[in-house]
């Protein structure tokens, strides 16, 4: 195994700048997801680790050597593409031994060798089969038997899993995740989805637009994203923008764009008049049929100042039934705000009911308007 460390790490392609001043490390052993949307530079990141993209500047290690001018060949470093990048005149055997053939090994060994690793992916019985005749979960598994047969370090994955359908993804992914335990690599993985990079990394690096935003394990950057790009990107959130009205000393109150008050942490940072986005994520509200008490209930809340985030009222625009949980579209004064119900939550809220959505104060999240997080 050994840590990948890369310093100050910048691409640009002629005047575009694919790559901007990246610090990473990835530990040793660990699996680190690089995540982001299509064209953030995950791939270039990526591909300057491999050796297969030369930086524009900084520095690349692997273990301890500066490898930032070495050639890809002499990185030890393997590569899962996610086209499988398998040769279709080559069977699969000879695929999986191919790369033991450039380093050398003899005939018997490399036979030998690339059973054992398609055994390995559950994958023995396909040895002369060509790659052509396979489905893509099994290219895939073919791919990563080549890329472990030469006992990398590194083990590089750009996309692995993006060609597959869902099912096929998932049970890869459960593959991926017994893989990495048997063999002892530092992992670094790509992907542009956030169930995958949830499902498997240790920690996960969120890029935008060449730049590395976040670095975290999942549930740190999940909880507790930097700013509005983050909580976007992960959270399938409700944004609701507002201007801060006053204090009480216990809440600062937001004037949001449906005409509600919101109440929102105080902190010194919030001054009055200033505009503000809150985030509330749709699996952090609760939804309530709103009846006279439940009102009552509310209003005796804001006027003793306890407990939660408050609420606001609206009507169930419409239901969506999503297995384990239900969603509702609520409309508040015009805006529409997506709240998610667990299926074991009792309360029958149809389409057209008056409800009452609520939160606790701890799970709003607050961004300036250039993104940046209110944090206390
Ligand atoms: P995707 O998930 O779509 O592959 P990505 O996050 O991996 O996206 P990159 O493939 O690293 O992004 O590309 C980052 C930017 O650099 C994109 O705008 C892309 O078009 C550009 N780019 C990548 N490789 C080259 C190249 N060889 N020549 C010119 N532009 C490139």
């Amino acid at each position: 195994m050994s840590e990948i460390e890369l310093q100050n790490l910048s691409k640009s392609f002629g005047e575009l700048d694919a790559v901007t001043d990246v610090s990473l490390s990835v530990r040793d052993g660990e699996l680190l997801c690089l995540l982001g949307p299509s064209g953030c530079g995950k791939s270039t990141t990526m591909r300057m680790i491999s050796g297969l993209e030369t930086p524009s500047s900084g520095t690349v290690y692997i273990g301890d050597a500066d490898v930032t001018d070495e050639p890809a060949y002499d990185r030890d470093t393997s590569m899962v593409f996610q086209n499988w990048a398998l040769f279709p005149y080559k069977t699969v055997l000879e695929n999986v031994a191919f790369g033991l053939k450039m380093r050398g090994m003899g005939k018997q060994q490399r036979r030998d060798r690339a059973s054992e690793m398609l055994d390995r992916v559950h994958m023995d019985g396909y040895e002369s089969h060509s790659p052509t005749d396979l489905s893509g979960g099994q290219k895939q598994r073919v791919a990563l038997a080549r890329s472990l047969a030469v006992d990398p370090d590194v083990l590089l994955l750009d996309e692995p899993l993006s060609n597959l359908d869902k099912r096929l993804r998932e049970e890869m992914e459960i593959e991926l995740k017994d893989i990495r335990e048997e063999f002892q690599k530092t992992f670094v993985h790509v992907t542009h989805n956030q169930d995958e990079a949830f499902t498997l990394a240790d920690r996960i690096g969120i890029m935008n637009d060449g730049r590395l935003v976040q670095v975290g394990e999942p549930n740190e950057v999940y909880r507790d994203p930097k700013n509005k790009f983050v909580e976007e990107f992960l959270g399938d959130t409700n944004f609701v923008s507002g201007t801060v009205s006053d204090s009480d000393g216990q809440y600062s109150y937001l004037v949001t764009e449906f005409d509600s008050e919101i109440r929102v942490p105080v902190t010194s940072k919030i001054q009055p008049e200033a505009s503000l986005t809150v985030s509330l994520r749709p699996e952090f509200m609760q939804i309530a049929p709103l009846t006279d008490e439940s009102t009552r209930a509310s209003h005796q809340t804001r006027a003793d100042g306890n407990g939660g985030g408050g609420g606001v009222s609206g009507t169930v625009e419409s239901t969506i039934y999503r297995g384990s949980s239900i969603r509702h579209v609520v409309d508040i004064g015009g805006e529409q705000l997506f709240v998610e119900q667990s299926v074991t939550d009792q309360s029958a809220i149809d389409e057209g009911d008056t409800v009452e959505l609520s939160w606790d104060i701890d799970d709003i999240l607050l961004f300036r308007p250039d993104g940046t997080r209110v944090r206390d």
